[in-house]
Order: C-alpha cells, then structure tokens, then sequence
C-alpha cells in the first residue's frame, strides 16, 4: 500500500472563521473532560439555559413524524410557507409575496450559505456590518466573494455609519447585509438609518440582504422596523426562523422571503432554486414545527416584558458590565446578548483571544473575543444574556475581579 497523503483542508477555508465554536470552546471541552463545570456563554442557544421548547410546537413536530419520512418540495412544505406569508401580512407595509417566494431552511445559517453561494463570484464585495454576526462573513469568502465592513458607531448606540457604508462601495459591491436586531451589539437600528441604508442600495442598485432572527426580542420602547417594508422597489432577501424567539434552536428551522422586484434577478434566484434543489429539502418535521410556532401563543412576549425573564437577565448583565471599571457596554435593546468595551486606557488588551483563553482557565466561564465578530480592535468581550440573572450577575463579578489584577 502506498503511504497515506497528506489531506489539508481546502485553501476555500483560509478566511472562513467562526470563533463562536472556535478553539476556546475546545479548551472548555477539555476542561469539562477534567471535571470542572464551565459556564458556557459563547452560543444564542436558549434551550441549554432552561428555555422549554413551547409545548403546541414540540407536539406538532411529534404528530408529523410518522408522515413526514419522505423528502418534501425543496422550497419546504407549502403550509409552512403559507404560513410564513400569513405572518408577514400582519406586518403593516411588508411587500406582498407568496409561498413560492418562501424558502425553508435547516436554519437560517443555511439560507445564509446558499445566498452567497448563488450570487457571488470571484471578488464580488458584500458589505457587511462590523462587528457582524461572523457567519456572514464566513460565507461570503467560501463563495469567493469579498467582505466589506462597514462600522456601527458604538458613541450612537451601534447604528450602522452611513457615510462609511457610501465610502465603502465600489462598482464590485453587490449586496448589503443588515442585521437587526444585531448580534452581537444589541442594537436595534432606527428606521431613519435604515431608510439611509435602502436609499444608498437603491443609488447602486445593490441587494438587501435582512438578517431579522431577532425580531421579536426587544426590550423597553424598541421597535424593530422590517426593511423589505421600506424598499418594496427593491429585491430585499429577509432572513428569519425558529431557533431564538421560539427557542429550538436544535429543530434548524428557518425561513427566507423574497420581496420586490423580480426580473433583473432571474439568475440569481435559478441559481437559489438550483442549490435548494441539490440540498434535496430541509428536515422535514422540523417544517411542520413553522405552522404552530407561527399560529399559536407567541410565549416570547411574556419573556421580553418587563418582568420576564429575558428583560431581567438583559438588565442585570448590563449593570453587572457598567459596575466594572473601566468598562462600558450599550443597554442593548434587543437578541441575546450585550457587547461590553474594555477601555484600553484602563485595561491594556492585545489579543482578546488571549484574554477568553485567560478567564476560562482562571475562572471556568467561557465568553467570546469580539475580533470574532470582525471588530477590528481588541477591546470588546460578547457575552450571552441568557442565563439566570444571578448566574450572569456572578460571572460578570468573576469578569470584573479578574480585569483588575490581569495584564497582558
Ligand atoms: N443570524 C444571526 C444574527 C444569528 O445570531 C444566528 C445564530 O446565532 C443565526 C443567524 C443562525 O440561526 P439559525 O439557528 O436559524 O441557523
């Protein structure tokens, strides 16, 4: 037999980073193996914080199992996409769209993966906001396509900069994602901003791409205003699903709606067709959980009000970060998560990755650096806001106590 050859992974991967699940995580693990109890606050995963998966859903799923072995339309089940239109028609001003216009996906991370991979080519520019959710700009440089970042201003409550947007494009730039509500800020972006975002898109006639998962998580007065509502004229991608309002994250089920005009993009949307064929169809009963999510109670408001419980632990970490010298966070008003800035004036941070390593073997809980969110500079932490109140509060100490005496 011939020796073995060397397999390296493909030089497709070279930009693709994804520190959320990246190498601190593997030293949890590790830690976990030794015996230690690690705090995990690096995943919008509500169910391992003790969020229930809403009983109409969970049973809907278990019903359609024994009907739901073969593969189905590989746009996703047509009452789930009916369902998806029912909900967007109580949107005041969404663009009218019907179920062909749906696409159901294993999550919304693979509507995200297919987009890119049908619209880019090779140096084709996506602007994307900095910081990001980093998936988008991981699949954005798998499709060979070139992320550009655009900065939210952290002095205006991390609205997206439009003047750095304008400055951005060039005769390259094809889409621009929005996310909002943001991940990682918390940021819910006002709709004189994003009315400045739909302008610009419509000058370079560019493509809006709406990450919208957060949605229903708002805190205080926030509103979340749809962007497909302020560009009918233009075709605008709307992103959203079950794994954080409706906290089954596990099920992968999301959706993809598609507004606006249609002719100019006829290739691009074969090109959609043609990979949501080749993935043959998202899981199937996890579609049928679409429908009673989408029609039954929405639990979620009960847990934003402010007396529930994601309203309570989003309060706490926030006062737990701003009693911390030297550090400063955004109230968020919206997702899962706050974004706190360590002052380099005060803590004097070179490697932010360094600095998770550092705190999770010192103090057992696990945050991610916010260079993992494409932020250029090492100064920021993500935290995730969904474990109880006490536990957050307790960590952020452990964060606080550590700063104090840590030097790099
Ligand atoms: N978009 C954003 C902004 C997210 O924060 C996440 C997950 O954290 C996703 C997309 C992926 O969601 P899904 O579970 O639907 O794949």
């Amino acid at each position: 037999m011939s020796p073995l050859r060397t397999l390296d992974q493909s030089s497709k991967l070279k930009n693709v980073l994804y520190e959320i699940r990246g190498q601190a995580l593997a030293a949890a693990d590790e830690l976990e193996a030794e015996g230690h109890t690690i705090l995990k606050l690096n995943t919008g995963n509500p169910a391992i914080f003790g969020f229930e998966a809403p009983f109409q859903i969970v049973r809907d799923m278990i019903e359609s199992v024994p009907y739901a072995h073969g593969y189905s339309d590989s746009r996703g089940i047509l009452p789930a996409r009916r369902a998806v239109v029912s909900r967007y028609e109580q949107e005041p001003g969404f663009p009218q769209f019907d179920p062909d216009d749906v696409y159901l996906g294993n999550g919304v991370s693979e509507l995200i993966t297919m987009t890119m991979q049908a619209l880019l080519d090779e140096g084709d520019e996506v602007l994307i906001p900095a910081p990001d959710y980093p998936l988008w700009t991981a699949m954005t440089s798998l499709a060979d396509g070139t992320p550009v970042h655009y900065v939210c201003d952290s002095e205006d409550g991390w609205q997206p900069d439009l003047e750095d947007i304008r400055a951005k494009i060039t005769p390259r730039t094809k889409a621009i994602v929005v996310i909002n509500p943001n991940n990682p800020t918390g940021a819910v972006y006002s709709r004189e901003v994003l009315q400045g975002i739909v302008e610009i898109a419509r000058e370079h006639s560019l493509l809006l791409l709406s990450d919208e998962i957060y949605d229903r998580i708002l805190f205080d007065d926030a509103r979340h205003v749809p962007l497909a509502t302020l560009a009918p004229d233009l075709l605008c991608l709307t992103f959203n699903g079950l794994s954080k309002t409706y906290r089954v994250a596990g099920y992968r089920s999301g959706w993809m709606v598609i507004t606006g005009p249609k002719q100019h993009a006829r290739g691009f949307l074969e090109g959609i067709q043609l990979l949501a064929s080749t993935r043959l169809c998202p899981n199937v009963p996890a579609q049928h959980a679409v429908q009673a999510a989408l029609s039954g109670v929405q639990s979620i408001d009960a847990l934003i009000a402010p007396t529930g419980r994601l309203h309570e632990q989003r309060d706490a970490a926030w006062a737990a970060l701003e009693a911390i010298p030297g550090v400063s966070c955004h109230k968020p008003q919206g997702a899962l998560y706050a974004f706190p800035r360590l002052d380099p004036e005060v803590h004097e941070i070179h490697d932010d990755s360094r600095l998770v390593y550092d705190f999770l073997v010192a103090e057992h809980v696990l945050l991610v650096p916010g260079t993992g969110f494409n932020w250029a500079t090492p100064d920021h932490l993500r935290i995730v806001t969904l474990p109880e109140a006490r536990v957050l509060t307790e960590a952020i100490e452990r964060l606080g106590n550590f700063l104090a005496s840590y030097r790099q």
